[in-house]
């Protein structure tokens, strides 16, 4: 690492402060290890309804032995414990943070356990983009505000882009044409239709809480000091060119959970940090399955399915022939009164002769393993990557957010697989496994070979993204409010 001259005696101290929902806390997480390896003090904010789960599914005390220098904190995210905070409330979950998180936050790094007269007063906050309050958290302490946006760079920068696609008259649209062409997202141009925007793009009325919330997030994110980004120049250099536009610093430091990796030694095991029951039986069952022979199935922490959808993937599944380890997350298949149709006996008989299915599975090392061949995913940013690293090719079922734009680059743009979004066909699905598993194989083996070879390169000793995380470090020390 260069040499820095801190502002301070103090070691700079980062308050890092996610999204409560899994997959920007295993991202920030991972940001908060690489940070504390580099000898900065970390408090990362949960909420408390995360922390408890945290609490209850990880080993959170293996940070602790780990990091002298990390610490957890939490704080309340106003909803009861009744209150669903699943992706159809997430607007609810951000208004009710703003109203009831924001003062307390504020009194925390002001007066209170974070404040200037503490032993470890903050340097630096790192927020998700999306809480906007973050801004006037670091104006009144005076401290430097980095975001971080956990979902992908392709998809935040067509959050980015509302403005002007409403300007435009691209948006709203309505249901259909939906194979329309984008023309006003700079650097998509022949790559974006409308069925590939954000999934809060398909509406008759931009006045519902999610696009407010899109555009309260474009007219803050540039208020920052800087942005980080889960992603490498190789993957995205055109999109974050887009994004240099309009943030002062920008940081792409991943794929994180393998720049991690590579800055542990090898004794140490990953960290967890699940908010759900993992079920590890799975490894062994893997262990026990040829090479390449087997598709994961996950739709991660948030996504759900109807029983029909259930019922036609799993045909598609047997069908293929192919064998298959699949989440099915509690509460993640929704049953309209109309589809409570039993699950036909033959999917079970099939399931047993070359199948399992888990609640919750060690995702990263399931990836990592030789029988896996093929990952149906609901694109989300962290999948995407961790099977981009595994080299795993991909059959994207995208759900929300920026899942649309992902599944579009899996298939159009990085050559990773194949995308299925707005069907959900057991014959497409049958296809697809096959195309995946067999037919095209070889083809998406290669391009994820050398994309997986650019990612791991990136993170290594003299990468970009080694080398932008050592900016990152420096220009925390350094940074003036
Ligand atoms: N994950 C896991 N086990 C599972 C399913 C998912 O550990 O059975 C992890 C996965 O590795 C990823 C995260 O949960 O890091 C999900 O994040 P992602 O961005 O892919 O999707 P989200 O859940 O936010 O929709």
């Amino acid at each position: 690492m260069e040499e820095e001259t801190p502002l301070t005696t103090h070691p700079p101290h980062v308050l890092i402060f996610p999204l409560p929902l899994q997959g920007p806390v295993n991202c920030m997480l991972k940001l908060a290890e690489l940070l504390c390896l580099h000898d900065l003090h970390v408090t990362f904010l949960n909420t408390e309804h995360i922390h408890q789960r945290l609490l209850r599914y990880s080993n959170v005390e293996s940070y602790f032995k780990r990091y002298p220098n990390f610490n957890f904190g939490t704080i309340p995210d106003g909803l009861s414990d009744n209150n669903s905070r699943t992706m159809d409330q997430i607007s609810n979950l951000i208004n009710s943070m703003e109203e009831v998180t924001k003062p307390l936050l504020m009194e925390m790094v002001t007066s209170g356990s974070l404040g200037k007269n503490s032993n470890k007063p903050l340097s630096c906050i790192v927020a998700d983009g999306i809480f906007c309050f973050a801004v006037d958290i670091a104006r009144e302490i005076k401290v430097p505000l980095l975001f971080f946006d956990t979902i992908s760079p392709c998809g935040l920068w067509t959050y980015l882009c509302v403005p002007k696609l409403i300007e435009t008259g691209e948006l709203p649209f309505s249901g259909d044409s939906l194979d329309e062409p984008i023309k006003n997202v700079p650097g998509m141009e022949g790559i974006l239709r409308r069925r590939d925007l954000p999934s809060f793009c398909r509406t008759k009325d931009i006045n519902i809480p999610l696009i407010k919330l899109v555009l309260k997030e474009d007219e803050h994110l540039p208020l920052s000091q800087g942005l980080i980004l889960n992603t490498f120049d190789d993957l995205e250099n055109p999109i974050i060119s887009q994004l240099q536009t309009i943030s002062l610093n920008v940081y792409a430091i991943g794929p994180l959970h393998s720049h991690l990796k590579s800055k542990l030694s090898s004794s140490k095991p990953p960290t967890s940090s699940n908010i759900f029951e993992e079920d590890k039986s799975c490894m062994a069952w893997l262990d026990m399955q040829p090479p390449n022979s087997v598709v994961y199935v996950s739709i991660g922490s948030l996504a759900v399915m109807t029983k029909k959808q259930l019922i036609e993937i799993w045909y598609g599944l047997v069908n293929s022939g192919s064998r298959f380890l699949w989440v099915q997350r509690l509460g993640s298949i929704t049953e309209p009164e109309d589809e409570l149709n039993e699950v036909p006996l033959d999917l079970f008989e099939a399931t047993r002769e070359r199948g399992l299915v888990v609640s919750w599975a060690p995702q990263e090392l399931v990836l990592g393993h030789e029988a896996i061949g093929g990952f149906f995913t609901h694109s989300g940013w962290n999948s995407t990557l961790e099977s981009l690293v595994a080299g795993v090719p991909m059959i994207c079922w995208p759900y929300v957010v920026d899942q649309q734009v992902n599944s579009r680059y899996v298939e159009e743009v990085w050559k990773l697989g194949l995308d299925m979004k707005d069907t959900c066909d057991r014959k497409i699905v049958e296809r697809m496994i096959r195309e995946v598993m067999v037919t095209r194989r070889y083809e998406f083996k290669q391009m994820l070979n050398r994309m997986a070879k650019l990612a791991q390169d990136s993170v290594s000793d003299g990468g970009s993204s080694y080398h932008n995380l050592n900016r990152l470090i420096k220009d925390i020390k350094m940074m003036r409010f």
